[in-house]
C-alpha cells in the first residue's frame, strides 16, 4: 500500500468546482493585487482567529520580516527564538540585521521552554540584555507554545512578542484564568503561512499577520506597500509584501472547510493513539498533547536512536514520512558566526535525531493508518 505524507490532490478534488469558478471570476476582473477579495479574506481570518486585525502578506517568511521591521528591530538588536523550527523563523531575524539568540526547547512539546528563556535572561550580562528586543515563540507542529509565562517574561523585560503561528492556524491555548485564545492572537504580532502544505494552503505563496492594535495594523499596511502613506509618498522604507487577490479568493473558500479538515487531523491523531496502544508499540513516544486544541499540522513520533532506520523501513514500505527538522538551527553553517557549540542546546539536538512525522492529513483512511501502525510495529519486532 502506498501512503504519501500529504495528499493535496484529494483535497483539491473535493473543492475543485468552487475554486475554479472563483479563480475565473478574478481573471474576468483583471484585478490581481490587494482589493476587496483580500480585504474580505482578512476580515474572515481575523474573525476565525479571534483578533481585531489581519493583514494579508506575500508569505509566512515575509510575515515575520514585516513584523520585525514594523517593531523597529534591526542592527544591534537581538531576538530570542527556538533552535528547533523551520529555518525562516531565525532567518527573518538575521534578514533584518538583528541577532538570533537561541533558547532550548521543552522535551515533551518541542516548543521553546519558558524556564530556559527566564534562565537565559537572568544570567545575561546587562550589556547583552540591553540589546534584547523581542521573543519569537513558534507553535510547532500545530500546538501552542507555553504562552502565559512567555508573555509575562516579555512584559517584565519590555520585549515584543511575535508569534510564529505558521503551523498553528486555529490552535488554542488556555490561560490559568480559564480564558482560551487562538494561536497568533496572544502576542503583539501573529505570523501565518499559506504555503501549499500548511493546514490552510494557498495555490502558491501567501501569508498573514494578525494583531489587536490599530496603530500596528496601520503600519503593517503601510510597510506592506513600500512604506507609502499615500500613493508615491513614502514616509518609510517598506517593501513589496502584498497578497494576491487570486490567493485570497482560494483561501477564502478553503477557510470554510478548515475546521472540518482540522477535525479530521485531530481524529486521526486519536486513532493513532488507540492503534499504537492496541499493537503494544512501546518503542516510540507519541506526541504529547495538552488538553488544548492541537491542530496536528504534523503528527510527530519520537523513535529514539532507531529513527533513521525506521524512516528507511517506512519509505521502503511506501509510507511517506519526514524529519522536521534534521539540523538544529544553531548547527546550520550560515549561523556559525553566532559562535554556538554543538552541545549548547541538547534537547533540540536530540529532537533532530529522534523525531519523525508520519501521515495525519484529513483524507487518510483507516486502513492506511492501520498499515502504518503495523509497519512501525513490525519494524520494532525485527529490530
Ligand atoms: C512554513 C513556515 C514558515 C515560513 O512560511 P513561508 O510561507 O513558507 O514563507 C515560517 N515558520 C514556520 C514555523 C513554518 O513552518
Amino acid at each position: 500500500m502506498k501512503v504519501p505524507l500529504l495528499d493535496l490532490q484529494k483535497q483539491y478534488n473535493s473543492i475543485r468546482d468552487e475554486v475554479v469558478s472563483a479563480a475565473l471570476e478574478v481573471f474576468e476582473t483583471q484585478y490581481f493585487i490587494g482589493g476587496p477579495n483580500v480585504e474580505e479574506f482578512e476580515r474572515k481570518i481575523a474573525d476565525y482567529c479571534g483578533c481585531r486585525y489581519a493583514v494579508g502578506v506575500s508569505s509566512g517568511s515575509d510575515a515575520l520580516i514585516l513584523s520585525l521591521m514594523v517593531a523597529g528591530i534591526g542592527q544591534g538588536d537581538s531576538v530570542i527564538t527556538t533552535p528547533y523550527t523551520f529555518f525562516a523563523t531565525a532567518g527573518a531575524i538575521a534578514r533584518v540585521g538583528a541577532k538570533p539568540v537561541f533558547v532550548d526547547i521543552d522535551e515533551d512539546t518541542y516548543n521553546i521552554d519558558p524556564n530556559k528563556i527566564r534562565a537565559y535572561i537572568s544570567g545575561c550580562p546587562d550589556e547583552e540584555r540591553s540589546h534584547l528586543k523581542a521573543i519569537i515563540p513558534v507553535h510547532l507542529y500545530g500546538q501552542c507554545a507555553d504562552m502565559e509565562p512567555i508573555l509575562s517574561i516579555a512584559k517584565e523585560y519590555g520585549l515584543v512578542v511575535i508569534e510564529d503561528a505558521a503551523q498553528a492556524i486555529g490552535a488554542e491555548y488556555r490561560f490559568s484564568d480559564g480564558s482560551v485564545k487562538r494561536a497568533g492572537t496572544m502576542g503583539d504580532y501573529g505570523c501565518f503561512s499559506f504555503y501549499p502544505t500548511k493546514n490552510l494552503g494557498a495555490f502558491g505563496e501567501g501569508g498573514l499577520i494578525t494583531c489587536n492594535d490599530e496603530a500596528l495594523n496601520k503600519m503593517l499596511r503601510i510597510y506592506r506597500n513600500h512604506g507609502d502613506v499615500k500613493r508615491y509618498y513614502h514616509d518609510f522604507i517598506g517593501g513589496n509584501f502584498r497578497l494576491d487577490a487570486l490567493q485570497a479568493v482560494i483561501l477564502k473558500i478553503k477557510l470554510k472547510y478548515l475546521d472540518k479538515w482540522t477535525d479530521g487531523r485531530i481524529y486521526n491523531a486519536s486513532s493513532y493513539k488507540t492503534l499504537f496502544e492496541e499493537k503494544n508499540v512501546n518503542d516510540i513516544r507519541l506526541p504529547f498533547q495538552k488538553e488544548e486544541r492541537h491542530i496536528y499540522h504534523q503528527y510527530v513520533i519520537n523513535a529514539g536512536e532507531r529513527r533513521d532506520s525506521l524512516k528507511d523501513y517506512l519509505q521502503k514500505n511506501e509510507i511517506g514520512c519526514e524529519v522536521y527538522y534534521p539540523v538544529s538551527l544553531h548547527e546550520q553553517k550560515c549561523f556559525s558566526y553566532l559562535g554556538y557549540k554543538s552541545d549548547d542546546f541538547p534537547v533540540s539536538v536530540k529532537a533532530s535525531k529522534t523525531s519523525l512525522a508520519i501521515p495525519v492529513y484529513p483524507e487518510l483512511k483507516k486502513v492506511e493508518q492501520e498499515y502504518i501502525v503495523d509497519s512501525v510495529s513490525n519494524f520494532f519486532k525485527k529490530n
